[in-house]
């Protein structure tokens, strides 16, 4: 692959790992992707992104970057989300093809070895996607397939269904991707989108090798909403239909009561359906105004064109680099 490329990367195969309060796994995980590093067939390179740890896992990252010239890490300022730690290890990427996988082990680095076999038949994303889940709660599984069938049903793009942000891309994707300036990313969903030849491996997702998952319920509600309101807009046409729904109901009662003023009287009594329609209506006012509200939200923090995340200290073998300068401030190459 990377036949058409006009220059040749001098490496073949980039890492991206974002992690953020690992420092239980990442020991293990240097073991096992040192042995894949190993044993591949390219020169690679690991890009570990600390998203805002708290612990000491971005000293260990550290650590494993001065011992082993193939990892490097790029620290980011704070906590700025997985899905942006990811973007800031696309930015990064040197590689021919790219690897994005999370820190805890639930992507097994030995199915790498399919992914590139598929990339060197022409595929330009692999997509590793998920036969069984171990250990992952019945309410998390059953959200998982709700939220995926759902999405799939609402949006133009064809999401793949039970599959995360573990994959393998191509240099070509990850330019396509870059060019993607959108602030609220939803990663599966742009590796949808831009299009390519996409394809699959099947792999059983093993429980995380320690620690704990640092997607509660509502980071995954945030990533959802993402999901749906980034990739599709029948929310808005769904507002527009309940207005539509409920005005022609309330034409038809408008009628019914000037027919009863006209021809009956004893009109008086009524209080309680006053009550409850206008009630019923307010509700429908504020829930359509709260969908318009999302998209709204959302063009706001598209137009303040603040950069996505701020990185604050780049490791690697060859030394330490502190960075501020807005310029290294990437902008998604927007
Ligand atoms: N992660 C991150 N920033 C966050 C949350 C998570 O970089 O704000 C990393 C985390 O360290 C892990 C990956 O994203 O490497 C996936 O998170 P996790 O395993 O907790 O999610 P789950 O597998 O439970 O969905
Ligand atoms: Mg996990």
């Amino acid at each position: 692959m990377g036949r058409f490329e006009m220059k040749q990367s001098a490496i073949t195969y980039s890492f991206v790992i974002p992690f953020m309060n690992e420092e239980a796994v990442l020991p293990m995980l240097f073991e096992r992707l040192t042995a894949l590093l190993d044993d591949i067939d390219g020169p690679s390179e690991v890009l570990l992104v600390d998203d805002g740890s708290k612990d000491r896992g971005a000293v260990l990252a550290a650590e494993q970057a001065q011992r082993d010239p193939r990892f490097n890490l790029i620290r980011l300022s704070r906590n700025f989300g997985h899905q942006i730690a990811v973007t800031a290890g696309l930015d990064a990427v040197q590689g021919q093809a790219v690897i994005i996988m999370d820190a805890d082990l639930q992507d097994p680095p030995e199915l790498v070895h399919e992914m590139i076999a598929k990339w060197r038949d022409g595929y330009q994303i692999i997509h590793a996607q998920r036969r069984r889940r171990d250990g992952e709660t019945w309410f998390k599984r059953a959200s998982a397939k709700i939220f995926y069938r759902g999405l799939s049903k609402l949006s133009s793009v064809d999401i793949p269904q039970d599959v995360g942000d573990f994959r393998l891309v191509s240099g070509e994707v990850v330019r396509a991707i870059q060019a993607m300036p959108e602030r609220d990313r939803f990663l599966r969903g742009m590796f949808a989108w831009v299009g390519f030849r996409q394809t699959f491996v099947q792999f059983d997702r093993p429980e995380r090798a320690a620690g704990e998952t640092k997607y509660p319920l509502r980071k995954m509600l945030r990533l959802a909403s993402d999901g749906v309101i980034g990739f599709s807009d029948a929310p808005l046409r769904m507002a527009l239909w309940i207005g539509s729904l409920v005005s022609l109901g309330a034409i038809a009662y408008g009628i019914y009561i000037s027919l009863l003023a006209l021809f009956t009287d004893g009109l008086v009594q009524g209080w309680a359906s006053t009550v409850v329609i206008l009630a019923f209506l307010s509700g429908v006012n504020l829930l359509i105004s709260g969908v318009i509200g999302l998209y709204v939200g959302r063009i706001h923090a598209e137009a303040k064109q603040r950069p996505l995340y701020i990185v604050s200290e780049k490791v690697s073998a060859a030394g330490i680099g502190r960075i501020s300068q807005p310029n290294e401030v990437a902008y998604a190459q927007g």
